[in-house]
């Protein structure tokens, strides 16, 4: 197993993650960080809005890297926040793609809830990229979203797992999902050589009854 040479990003999820970026860290936050990883090319130049390959994922995972190096201390709660931008993003901009629109959830059980929103951001993933390998899985109580083709930690080493940007957007999709705060812990990375991420679903944090 492990990260395959040739991966790459969509440019419908390259402009996703620059968009929120820029939400998140202002414009000259971001155009510092694309000059780091050596995505200069995307300063004030957004990709389309398609499915042709954007960059390599490598250069995504660079990318990752450059914001939490950039930040120092704060690098992790910024790529968190990242993520969650990157989350109210595709509600908003890609719900077609993430096959949300119309859902009644309501009336589910939060379990099924979360189920749902899990395996529909595996399958607008897959839809968007046909390299990528993500699924739902689900042991006893316990629900993971897992991914083996993870572009976040592409070509990166690690003792702990560094997925930061994933954690934000499963948390914003869980919440979007349930309306509760849920943790969310990354408990396998392949950048410390786990056969894939997976990002495993705790409590909710909050008692909103
Ligand atoms: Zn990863």
């Amino acid at each position: 197993m492990g990260h395959r040479e040739d991966a790459v990003i969509v440019n419908t999820i390259v402009r996703q993650a620059l968009v929120s970026a820029e939400e998140v860290m202002g414009a000259n936050g971001l155009n510092a960080v694309l000059r780091l990883s050596g995505l200069g090319r995307f300063v004030n130049n957004l990709p389309p809005d398609n499915l042709e390959p954007g960059i390599q994922a490598s250069e995504y995972a660079r990318l990752n890297q450059a914001i939490e190096e950039f930040y120092g201390r704060g690098g992790r709660g910024m790529l968190r926040r990242i993520g969650k931008a990157s989350f109210e993003y595709a509600i908003n901009e890609q719900a077609a793609l993430l096959g949300v629109a119309g859902t009644a959830l309501k009336l589910l059980p939060q379990k099924q809830r979360i189920k749902f929103i899990l395996n529909s951001m595996a399958s607008a993933l897959k839809k968007s990229n046909a390299q990528v390998e993500a699924w739902v899985d689900e042991e006893g109580e316990t629900l993971a979203y897992i991914e083996s083709s993870c572009a976040i930690c592409h070509s990166r080493t690690s003792e702990k797992p560094i997925c930061y940007l994933y954690l934000g957007s499963l948390g914003e999709a869980v919440k979007w999902a349930t309306g509760k705060e849920y943790s969310i812990v990354e408990t396998h990375c392949l950048a410390k050589g786990d056969d894939y991420c997976r990002f495993e679903v705790g409590e909710a944090l909050d008692n909103d009854k």
